[in-house]
């Protein structure tokens, strides 16, 4: 797990102008803000790095160099903005001006944050230098180019492969990329500041370094550990696999630039999956430091515990579409879910302990409430099912699903007590129950490590054991009685309004957006809900749509009259799988034409796109009520 600041990002040398000072020391400065805010939220990297160091420049050059042998850079022509006003070329996100699709007027040179459009300077609409607001003229430029159009064909077909595999919106926003056609790109700049090209005077443009990095921090990694060829058991070796954690405005980068710069090399692996998150908003809206409307982690941690904050961002994770970051939501989601669940069931076990015994008793006869959470017979036990669901869905790069198979864990430890009532219990009984109750905080401790890794370990040491919550195995292993405990404490605090005071600033934003799942959730009446009209319907016929991507045709039977309705199900069932099966139809919603095909009704479904279906008896053309 390597990373790095990227320290020639344009914005440091646009914010270093617009400050009067060094973009090497401006860099350095927020490098070491960025990775002490890490630490402190507990993101450990095996290293993280910066773009500056000497082995980065070393490979990003030797790199060039190899795609100038191999034919994929020449140079050529191009057009530049130029600001006369104070007298020298501007890099893209030097130019700002009114994107041409969408009409934002703070679009810059490079992309529209608005609508994500990617732009060439000369694209927008009333350009202008963002330092000076003068009107940048256009001159010819002699640069280095990227014959990115060379690998458009090789591209294609590799995405192709991923279809399904990667998420929708890294395949969607990918697919339109290589639809729209492929041009080289510059990748040389007139500046100072950079990686410098081989006996050139200008450096290496941005993009296309910085993506390397993730090449030159792995070597640093193993050079540091004395084994400088390691590296190449993670980039070279056929059977490793690459995963690149970012964020959408990133996609292309990662799924069309990096993977034509590694063919061209022709030696590095490519990447096996980009699990792009879409954008977290702040109470409605995107963050914006330089409008305010943000908030720093290191502020708020001065306040808050990193679990706490690490609780509600990844249940809110914008892992699908953008989702939402609201105050309300986080003391929300600490206090009734991170406190009352989790928190709650671990304080109540640990406290009955620690006074009854002072260490984990041991256990008497197993009864049939004991035995769902440990494994018994052919049943593995709730403990190892749900672990093994966290596990799957981490492996599915689906964190918000991860986390949920903990919490209902944690839901399932509270039921337990409730209906055993240890504290009523007596002898061999109530040590039984209360042993268990301990593999399932221990079985907590371990699974929300990857979550909240700071009260993971904290629990782990209140259980009285040895190490780290680390082994996924050691949560099912039978517990061992008679190690001691220390005195426990709840391991998460409660929120209260007065401390989230400092931030409220950021509710002030009238344009509350919509939330995701769960969050932020707008409420309807009684009476709206009330006037859909959901029946239950059988599927009489299905088949593909066809030249869709995933679409299906299906024909449903809804008591009074036959319907046919256009769904995206084909990810999760092919027509064979749908015929005579029943489903939920929205019965009284507008037609809409999809694909070209008429769609009269929507299906009902959850998660990935599971159709929800009847428990039991119901015929058809009944009311869901
Ligand atoms: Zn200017
Ligand atoms: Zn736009």
């Amino acid at each position: 797990m390597v990373s790095g600041t990227d320290m020639h990002g344009t914005p440091i040398t646009l914010a270093a102008e617009r400050e009067g000072v060094e973009p090497g020391g401006l860099a350095e400065r927020f490098h070491g803000r960025i990775k002490k805010t890490m630490e402190d939220v507990g993101i450990s990297y095996d290293l993280y790095t910066k773009t500056s160091t000497d082995e980065h420049a070393e490979t990003a050059q030797k790199f060039f160099n190899r795609l100038k042998e191999g034919g994929y850079v020449y140079e050529g022509e191009m057009l530049l903005a130029y600001c006369p006003e104070h007298g020298s070329f501007l890099p893209d996100r030097y130019v700002e001006g009114t994107c041409p699709r969408c009409g934002f007027e703070s679009a810059r040179g490079d992309q529209c944050d608005e609508c994500g459009l990617t732009l060439d300077p000369e694209d927008l609409e009333e350009p202008r230098c963002a330092l000076d607001g003068a009107e940048p003229v256009f001159r010819e430029r002699n640069h280095f180019f990227f014959r990115l159009s060379a690998f458009q064909d090789d591209l294609e077909s590799w995405v192709e492969e991923k279809k399904g595999l990667w998420r929708p919106n890294v395949y969607g926003q990918t697919a339109t990329w290589l639809r729209e056609g492929l041009e080289d790109r510059p990748i040389s700049r007139d500046m100072e500041y950079g990686v410098p090209i081989p006996e050139d005077e200008r450096v290496l443009y941005v993009w296309f370094e910085a993506v390397m990095g993730y090449v030159s921090a792995t070597k640093m990694y193993f050079s540091e550990r004395g084994e400088p060829k390691g590296w190449g058991d993670h980039w070279q070796d056929p059977d490793a696999e690459t995963y690149y954690f970012i964020a959408k405005d990133n996609i292309p980068f990662h799924t069309v630039l990096w993977p034509a710069m590694l063919m061209g090399h022709g030696d590095l692996n490519l990447p096996t999956d980009v699990p792009a998150n879409e954008y977290l908003n702040l109470e409605g809206t995107q963050f914006s430091t330089s409008r305010g409307h943000a908030i720093w982690v290191d502020d708020f941690l001065r306040k808050f515990h990193p679990d706490q904050l690490r609780y509600a961002v990844a249940s809110v994770m914008p892992e699908r579409r953008d989702s939402n970051f609201t105050l309300h939501d986080f003391k929300r989601l600490v206090n009734d879910e991170l406190v009352a669940t989790y928190g709650n069931f671990v304080h109540r076990v640990l406290t009955m302990i620690h006074r009854e015994y002072g260490e984990i008793p041991e256990p008497g006869e197993f009864d049939e409430g004991d035995e769902q959470f440990l494994a018994a017979g052919d049943s593995p036990g709730l403990i190892e099912t749900l672990g093994t669901r966290a596990s799957d869905e981490i492996k599915e790069k689906r964190f918000r699903e991860a986390l949920d198979a903990v919490m209902v864990l944690a839901r399932r430890g509270n039921q337990y007590l409730n209906e055993t009532q240890p504290w009523k219990q007596e002898g061999e009984r109530k040590a039984t129950t209360l042993y268990v109750a301990a593999g399932i905080v221990r079985a907590l401790s371990v699974f929300s490590e990857p979550f909240l890794p700071h009260s993971a370990r904290e629990v782990w040491r209140q259980l009285g054991l040895e190490g780290e919550p680390e082994r996924w195995e050691e949560a099912v292993e039978p517990l061992e009685p008679g190690t001691g405990m220390p005195e426990p404490e709840p391991p998460f605090d409660t929120v209260y309004d007065e401390d989230l005071e400092p931030w409220s600033g950021v509710e002030e934003d009238p344009d509350r957006g919509d939330g995701d799942g769960g969050v932020g959730v707008e409420r309807i009446s009684f009476d709206e809900f009330q006037s859909m009209d959901l029946r239950v319907g059988e599927v009489l016929e299905a088949e593909e749509v066809a030249g869709s991507d995933g679409l299906l045709r299906l024909l449903v039977d809804i008591g009074e009259e036959e319907r046919q309705v256009v769904a995206g199900l084909r990810k999760l069932y092919g027509p064979e799988d749908l015929v005579g099966r029943q489903v939920v139809v929205l019965a009284n919603i507008e037609a809409a034409e999809i694909f070209g095909v008429r769609s009269d009704g929507m299906l009902l479904a959850a998660g990935e796109g599971r159709l929800l279906e009847p428990d039991g008896d119901v015929s058809v053309g009944s009311r869901v009520r």
